[in-house]
């Protein structure tokens, strides 16, 4: 069995137990887990979220300190030349598709929440180029709100392996850990599994030799 697409089995009944024990590895391994796109604001973040899409963080701290130095505020990015905006922006791919969304979404900001970013899911959603993934990104770490749990593609991958899950749909795998964490914990529980994700529990080949939470994950060796 890959263990990207594991059919990992936990009884139902001992599921709290499981995601409280994987927490607990997980926040002794990773105490200062955190968000690694570098930003200083909900606005800078929301920028470099939607920078992201497809593209590593590391490239994204790349082009953001340009980015923001040229255009500090909505209202600057609002009203910057489109073609511009993608010269700087050009190695995070879909260069055009993001360049656009990002004017745009400055632009929504300023018409509608007068310059400033949406502490709500549903203002955040309805602004060009973002999902309630990155929404969820905006609340946890900028806002200090948790409303839901950002499912990312490492997310996936380690909520699936893990047994946490044996949804496909991001959307419905939220649902699942939302049910299973406590709400104070769901920006931190995406950190850690990022976090995890990016070191140990690799998509093609993970450490499972090298791993901690190998004792209670029913993927372990099953690679
Ligand atoms: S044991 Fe660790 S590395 Fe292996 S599948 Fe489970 S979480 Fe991933």
């Amino acid at each position: 069995m890959k263990a990207g697409r594991a059919k990992a089995r936990i009884a139902p009944e001992a599921l709290p137990a499981h995601a409280s024990a994987v927490y607990s590895i997980l926040a002794s391994l990773y105490p200062d887990a955190h968000c690694e796109l570098d930003h200083q604001g909900a606005w800078q973040l929301l920028v470099a979220t939607i920078l992201s899409a497809q593209c590593t963080d590391r490239r994204v701290n790349m082009v953001t300190p340009r980015l923001f130095e040229t255009w500090p505020t909505p209202p600057d990015l609002a009203a910057a030349p489109q073609e511009e905006v993608e010269d700087v922006i050009r190695t995070t791919g879909f260069f055009r598709n993001k360049a656009r969304n990002l004017i745009a979404m400055a632009g929504a900001l300023v018409d509608r929440h007068h310059g400033r970013v949406p502490d709500t899911l549903d203002d955040l959603v309805q602004l060009p180029g973002v999902g309630r993934k990155t929404a969820n990104v905006i609340l946890g770490n900028a806002l200090g709100i948790n409303a839901g749990v950002v499912v990312d593609t490492h997310v996936q991958r380690l909520a699936a392996r893990l047994g946490l899950t044996r949804e496909t749909d991001p959307v419905k795998i939220e649902q699942d850990l939302m049910a299973l964490f406590p709400q104070e914990s769901w920006t931190m529980l995406s950190h850690l599994l990022i976090w995890h994700g990016r070191r140990v529990c690799h998509a093609r080949r993970p450490r499972c030799t090298d791993c901690a939470l190998a004792v209670l994950c029913p993927s372990a060796g099953l690679v």
